[in-house]
């Protein structure tokens, strides 16, 4: 008999795997329940898939090898538009769908999420096009050239703040440069994956060219940076994750790239444009629910300033709405899962235990009827920690920031360069020289000076220290997925 759970369970939407060409329930038939942030329920069933789905995957992409390594980059290119186009063409279903998985507001999906999702495909088609090497002449009688070759099947392994938007971010470089492809999203947000594999059934994309797993990552993902016919993998995620990753990919050498966790730091100088300032400092401290790993956490404010912005700032922050994810007028959906939730409020309490001064929020938000088991937490502002205190070293990856005074440009580039992470920086100040001196000495891959999180996909795209290795983006995605031949050619000098 099965009990009442069980009955719903079994008459739920199961998510399948797309293995070489063809949805396939998982080997072993066994499910991972998916949540709905938005209102802590189970709503589908996410494939746990093991070793053999693996296994049956990697063949497949091994075989399609063969032929999409040689296909024209004319037809890659027309085949990842066409998947764009469809994207498009489904935008609603899609925009609901990330919303709904990922628990962030419809708005923000609608925004970001989809189109930029969308857009990854169009840029790397492009990109290819344009994609061209180098040669060098030696003298006139030796040439060098440079093949930019295939490597052969390509691991993608991507996580749930932005789950369409950093898949395909993998994926189209990879498969553009003619390499095949094994996927694993988040066991979190399997769902816009899996409405893509769809899409590329839909357009014809040959079998065995991309192949999405779903399941855990120590399972799943494990296996992929393990597989010994896996040459190159490309992993976002959390840096705990990354130096697992980095153990088990560098038994056999293979390519891999990592873009880690950050604590960012968002400094604002006295003679900054406030309400400049403000308005990105609002964006970088709760957009996502403050799960951006470009998010500015930690706030360093100039002694001068450092009242009238944290008024400012307070009563902004106390104007946004938290609440259904569906709702346009909610600047916060809902984070993750019940236990990100968890972990959240547990580093608020650390923050109180050091010392922390909760100006604002600080609680999980319950909402009433059909939503109130949903994961909801309200932004949170905290003040009087050290620099060095474990939340101003620690990623907390939710609506949590801290506002730290600072005397000096010296001071505050120690402060912000203290972490063990260097993914991103704002500056804000409208002196030129000290913006320009800033940049050059913060420890971070990515500086944005007077804004924040403006993305131009060509530009390289990575973090210093544990924020990860090795760069993404434009043709540096392509040089990821690509081998590097040199091929000298010794030419006959008699005329
Ligand atoms: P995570 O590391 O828990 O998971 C990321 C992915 O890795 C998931 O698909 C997961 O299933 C898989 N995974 C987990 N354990 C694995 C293992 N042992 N081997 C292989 N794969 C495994 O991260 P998350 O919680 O999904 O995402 C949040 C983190 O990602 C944050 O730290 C955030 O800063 C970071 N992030 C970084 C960037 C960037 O570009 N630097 C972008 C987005 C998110």
């Amino acid at each position: 008999m099965l009990t009442g759970e069980e009955q719903l369970l079994y008459k739920m939407k199961k998510i399948k795997n797309y293995i070489n060409g063809k949805l396939t329930p998982p080997y072993n038939n066994s499910y991972i329940k998916n949540y709905e942030p938005r209102s802590g329920k189970i709503y589908s069933l996410i494939p746990d898939s093991n070793t053999k789905d693996v296994n049956m995957a990697v063949k497949a992409a091994k075989t399609a090898f063969k032929t999409w390594s040689k296909t024209s980059k004319e037809f890659r290119s027309d085949l990842l538009i066409a998947i764009a186009n469809e994207i498009e063409k489904n935008k609603i279903k899609f925009i609901k769908a990330e919303s709904r998985d990922n628990g962030k507001p419809e708005w923000l999906t609608k925004k970001v999420d989809i189109p930029r999702s969308a857009t990854n495909l169009k840029f790397f088609a492009s990109a290819i096009l344009h994609y061209d090497s180098k040669s060098h002449e030696m003298n006139e009688s030796v040439i060098n050239y440079t093949l930019k070759q295939p490597i052969g099947v390509a691991g993608c392994i991507s996580p749930w703040n932005l789950p369409l938007y950093l898949f395909t971010w993998k994926i189209a470089p990879a498969l553009a440069a003619g390499n095949t492809v094994v996927a694993k999203p988040s066991e979190l947000t399997p769902m816009t994956a899996y409405m893509f594999s769809k899409l590329c059934i839909k357009v014809g994309l040959p079998k065995g060219v991309l192949n999405i797993i779903h399941g855990y990552g120590n399972i799943v993902g494990e296996e992929i940076t393990k597989h010994p016919d896996i040459q190159v993998v490309s992993f976002t995620g959390g840096t705990e994750t990354g130096k697992k990753i980095a153990k088990n990919t560098s038994q056999s050498f293979k390519k891999t790239s990592l873009e880690l966790g950050g604590k960012n730091p968002n400094i604002i100088f006295e003679d900054a444009d406030l309400k400049l300032a403000l308005n990105y400092t609002i964006k970088a401290s709760f957009l996502n629910q403050g799960q951006i790993c470009l998010c500015g956490s930690r706030i360093f404010l100039q002694q001068k300033i450092y009242t009238k912005f944290k008024n400012l700032f307070l009563k902004k922050t106390a104007e946004l709405k938290v609440g259904d994810p569906q709702k346009k007028e909610n600047f916060l959906g809902a984070v993750i899962s019940k236990s990100h939730m968890n972990k959240i409020i547990t580093n608020i309490n650390t923050a109180k235990k050091e010392g922390g001064k909760i100006l604002l929020g600080g609680t999980k938000k319950i909402l009433k009827g059909k939503l109130k088991e949903g994961y909801y937490v309200n932004p949170t502002i905290i003040e009087n920690l050290d620099y060095n205190s474990s939340i101003n070293q620690e990623e907390i990856f939710g609506p949590v920031v801290t506002l730290i005074p600072f005397k000096t440009e010296k001071e505050v580039i120690k402060y912000a360069n203290s972490t063990k992470y260097g993914l991103s920086a704002s500056i804000f100040t409208q002196d030129i020289d000290k913006a320009h001196r800033v940049a050059r000495n913060i420890d971070s891959g990515i500086v944005w000076i007077n804004s924040w999180m403006i993305r131009d996909l060509r530009i390289p795209f990575g973090g210093m220290k544990q924020s990860g290795l090795g760069r993404e983006g434009g043709f540096k995605s392509l040089d990821f997925f690509t081998e590097t031949k040199n091929v000298c050619v010794k030419l006959n000098e008699r005329l």
